[in-house]
Formats: structure tokens, sequence, C-alpha cells
């Protein structure tokens, strides 16, 4: 099913929906480690799961394979990541193949970052230049088929001038076919909800997602802003506790639920979580923002403890 059409589903029924992010990793083991978590954290009922695509156009066997089992096997709706970086249209045709192949109807089309070892973009040989030519590409070859999305910059992207030439190229994007966009993480929610309302003066109109990562460790929420805007409130949260990761795990799922409760009040049809490959930051916000219920996770994932629950 395309996500396009459960954006639309949750829309009308008037509830917003929730989707999981995860990268392919490095090992066999972290494959099993990745598959078990994805398996569990699908009992949480997202709408879809996102597997994205090596940087640099790496290890693209893992995401197919991951894609192919959250698929057929978890039966849960998943979305492609796939880049312009070190793929020739040849290989997006056996990347878009192999993901027909599996189920798999969705497609986040992006350009990928500059190749390793260059600060400076350049498509490769028989390749493509921006995301909006892999969209167009995708509706070329595919026709209606994949529902495709795009990233969003509520920060511009770092190589955009401005907000401005950010959102033409943006519209650019959804004009060649894209039917959703979902977002670069943040952490300013009125600084997000604002972009928005300029994407829509701008002619944007489809469904935008907002992508939220639950902190879970000092070095990484670093790592992940150095270019994001963060509010006082947060900072002044966590640099107290830098060398606490306990307290900072803890910190993180109060940022996620406050976030996540004040999109909601915002107005998104759903909320994109960058799980980080890992589960319980993720669930925890989710049960503390009422989107899940903890019975319910329990019975599914741990049927011997809800039995031994009742009987008490
Ligand atoms: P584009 O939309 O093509 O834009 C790239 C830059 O070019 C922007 O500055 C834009 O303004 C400019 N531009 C666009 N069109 C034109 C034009 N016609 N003329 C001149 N300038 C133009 N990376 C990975 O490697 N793998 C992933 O799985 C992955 N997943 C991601 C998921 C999300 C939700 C997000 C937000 C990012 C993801 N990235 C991923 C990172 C992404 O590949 C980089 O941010 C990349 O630098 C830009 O990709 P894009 O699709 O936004 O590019």
């Amino acid at each position: 099913m395309k996500i396009i059409d459960r954006i639309k589903k949750a829309q009308e029924e008037g509830h917003p929906l929730f989707s999981f992010e995860y990268f392919s990793p490095k090992t066999a083991q972290g494959m099993v480690n990745l598959q078990d978590r994805i398996e569990r954290m699908c009992h949480l009922g997202p709408a879809f799961v996102d597997i994205t695509w090596g940087a640099g156009g790496s290890r693209p066997a893992a995401t197919i394979e991951i894609v192919s089992n959250a698929q057929k096997v978890y039966g849960v709706e998943t979305c492609m990541h796939l880049i312009c970086t070190n793929n020739p249209t040849d290989k997006i045709d056996k990347a878009l193949n192999e993901a027909r192949a599996c189920g798999n109807q969705n497609i986040l089309a992006l350009r990928g970052d500059p190749p390793h070892g260059q600060s400076e973009w350049t498509a490769c040989e028989g390749g493509l230049n921006y995301a909006a030519d892999l969209v167009r590409y995708i509706r070329k070859t595919h026709g209606d088929y994949f529902g495709i999305g795009v990233a969003g910059y509520p920060e511009k992207h770092l190589e955009s001038a401005s907000i401005e030439e950010d959102l033409k190229y943006l519209k650019e994007k959804v004009d060649a076919g894209a039917d959703f966009i979902i977002t670069q993480l943040f952490f300013d929610v009125p600084m997000f909800l604002d972009w928005v309302k300029k994407c829509r003066a701008f002619g944007i109109t489809c469904p935008i997602i907002p992508g939220v990562m639950p902190i879970q460790a000092y070095a990484s929420f670093k790592k992940n802003t150095v270019d994001a805007s963060v509010p006082q409130w947060i900072l002044d949260g966590i640099e107290p506790i830098k060398n606490d990761d306990q307290a900072i795990r803890a910190f993180g799922i109060e940022v996620g639920i406050k976030m996540t409760l004040e999109l909601i009040q915002g107005g998104v049809c759903g909320i994109h979580y960058y799980t980080f490959n890992l589960e319980r930051s993720t669930r925890l916000v989710l049960e503390g923002a009422g989107l899940i219920s903890k019975t319910d996770y329990i019975k599914k994932n741990m049927p011997w403890r809800s039995s031994f629950d009742e009987k008490r």
C-alpha cells in the first residue's frame, strides 16, 4: 500500500500516524539484531518503516534485504530510501525492480551527500543530478506504481543559499511527482510549524511528516545538532546531565513526548521517528504521548508476562 493512502486514511479517521526509520548495519550480527528489533517494533503499529540507503551508495544489498524481510515476513509497509550518489541509472533500475519484487511500493527519493572524499556534489557517470531528477526518473520508468517521498529541511539544506531557494527546489520535487515530504530532524517545534506555513504559501500542498529523533546519547545529540537550532530549555536540561547516560535517555524521552504532543496539537498528519536502530526510547515516547498502549505491547511481545499479570 502507498504511504500517501495511509496518510489520507489516518486523516479521514482523525488520528496522526507514526513511522520508524532504521539504517542498514555494517555487520552480520548487526543485521540479525536489527531484524529482531524491527519485528518487535512492528507490534507497536507503525504506518510504515523506512530503511536508509547507505551513505555514498554503500551496502545496497543490505537495504534490500531489510526491506524485503520487513515487507514480506513482518508484514509492515516499507519505504526504501534511494539516492543518486554513486548510483548510475542501471543500478537505480536494479534497486527499483528488486523493491517491486519484494512488494515494496514506496521510495524516499534523495540526492545523497557528495561522494566520500569530495566536498562538492557531482553526479556520477550515467547518474542523476538532483532528487527531483530521481523522482522524474521513477515516474518515467515505473509510472504510478511507487508512492514517492522526498526530503524537506525546516532549517534549509546546508547547500541552499536561503529558505526561499530551498523551497523552490522542494516544490520542484513535489511537482515532479512526489506524494509526501519527510523532514530532517529538528528540535524547535514552533520553527517547524512556521516552516510548514511557508511551504503552504509557496504552493507545496502535499502532506509533510516531521522527523523527530528521541535523544538517546549526548554524543549523538551533539553530532546531529551541529547545524540545528536547539531551544534553550533543551540545552539547559541536557548540559548538566551530559555525563549521565541514563539521565540523558530519560530527558530524551521527556523531550520526545513534549515535541510529539506539540506537533499533534500543531495539526501534523504523522510523526517519523529516527530510531537510530534502538527501540526503547521511541517506544516510551509513543507510550508517553498516548499513541500506543503499554498493555497491548506486552500482550504482543511478551505473552508469558500478560498471562502472568492477568492472574495477579
Ligand atoms: P536535493 O533535493 O536534490 O537537494 C540538494 C541540494 O541541491 C539542495 O541544497 C537544493 O536546494 C539544491 N538543488 C536542488 N535542485 C537543484 C537545481 N535544479 N539546481 C541547483 N540546486 C538544486 N542520505 C543518504 O545517503 N541515505 C539516506 O538514506 C538518506 N536519507 C535521508 C532521509 C531524510 C528524511 C533526509 C532529510 C535526508 C536523508 N539523507 C540520506 C541525506 C540527504 O541525502 C542529504 O541531505 C543530501 O545532501 C540532499 O539530499 P536531497 O534529496 O534533499 O537533495
